[in-house]
């Protein structure tokens, strides 16, 4: 049984709709890609995973254990991170403080301005943070204002703000979305390395076939709110079903 399931989910949105009978089964361990057009329903998947949407019907489990009607907050603690489409960080903190934060998110169930003065071990995450950012490439600027960052720089914190939380099963929507091909590039490099190291769980929404053939060890083709094909990249590189996909989405 795999780490993340997806049994007969439907969505929709009035009367279009975005999820048509998705089942998906996750191997521990893998990186796993989900590819598809503009509009096939890949972030309305991952929203349903990590709590952002009920779906109208059908389950999500994780480790055998429901995540459907649990909170965004519940599903994190239960140790699912996600990265956005869209950055979400604090523009008007440090690097550092972005980093803690998620930290405690975690821990106290919401991040207070005044919870850090409560935090009886500041030293010991202050510590983790540092190291974390060191890992993705930013210790130097960890005291710098997160809104002026690059957007490779500010996935890159982001990537950080996951890995703090030492995720067992991580999602990410787009990593390089608007990137140029060298910070697309220098991502791929720190999620292959952090698939090396950690050896979390990853799911990927990718448009970049580029990406998906360097990290995914499976992917999974959607097309109008459903899984269409399944396989290695290389299974799904000539299947005619994904051409026809892509051309007539
Ligand atoms: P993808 O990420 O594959 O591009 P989405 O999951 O974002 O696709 O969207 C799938 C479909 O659902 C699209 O037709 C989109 O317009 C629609 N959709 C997504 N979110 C909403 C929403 N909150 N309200 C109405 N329609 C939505
Ligand atoms: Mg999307």
């Amino acid at each position: 049984m795999g780490i993340l399931q997806v049994q007969n989910v439907n969505k929709s949105f009035g009367g279009l709709k975005a999820l048509n009978n998705v089942n998906l089964d996750i191997t521990e361990g893998t990186v796993h890609a989900v590819i598809g057009p503009n509009g096939a329903g890949k972030s309305t998947l991952l929203n349903v995973c990590v709590g952002r949407l009920v779906p109208d019907t059908g389950a999500v489990l994780f480790n055998g254990r429901p995540l459907t009607g649990r909170s965004p907050h519940e599903i994190n603690q239960m140790g699912v991170a996600r990265v956005f489409q869209t950055p979400e960080i604090f523009a008007d903190l440090s690097l550092l403080e972005n980093v803690v934060i998620p930290t405690l998110a975690v821990r106290d169930g919401s991040f207070t301005v005044n919870a850090w003065g409560r935090v009886d071990n500041q030293a010991e995450i202050r510590d983790r943070a540092e190291a974390i950012l060191e890992s993705v490439g930013l210790a130097e600027k960890r005291h710098h204002h997160s809104g002026n960052l690059s957007r490779g720089d500010k996935r890159r914190l982001e990537l950080a703000m996951c890995l703090v939380q030492e995720p067992k099963l991580v999602l990410l929507d787009e990593p390089t979305a608007g990137m140029s091909r060298a910070d697309t590039n220098a991502t791929i490099d720190l999620l292959a390395r952090m698939q090396e190291e950690h050896g979390v769980t990853k799911i990927i929404i990718e448009h970049d076939m580029h990406v998906v053939f360097s990290l995914a060890d499976r992917v999974t083709v959607m097309a109008q709110g459903t899984p269409i094909v399944e396989g290695t990249p290389n299974e799904i590189k000539g299947d005619p079903r994904v051409q026809e996909a892509y051309l007539g989405g």
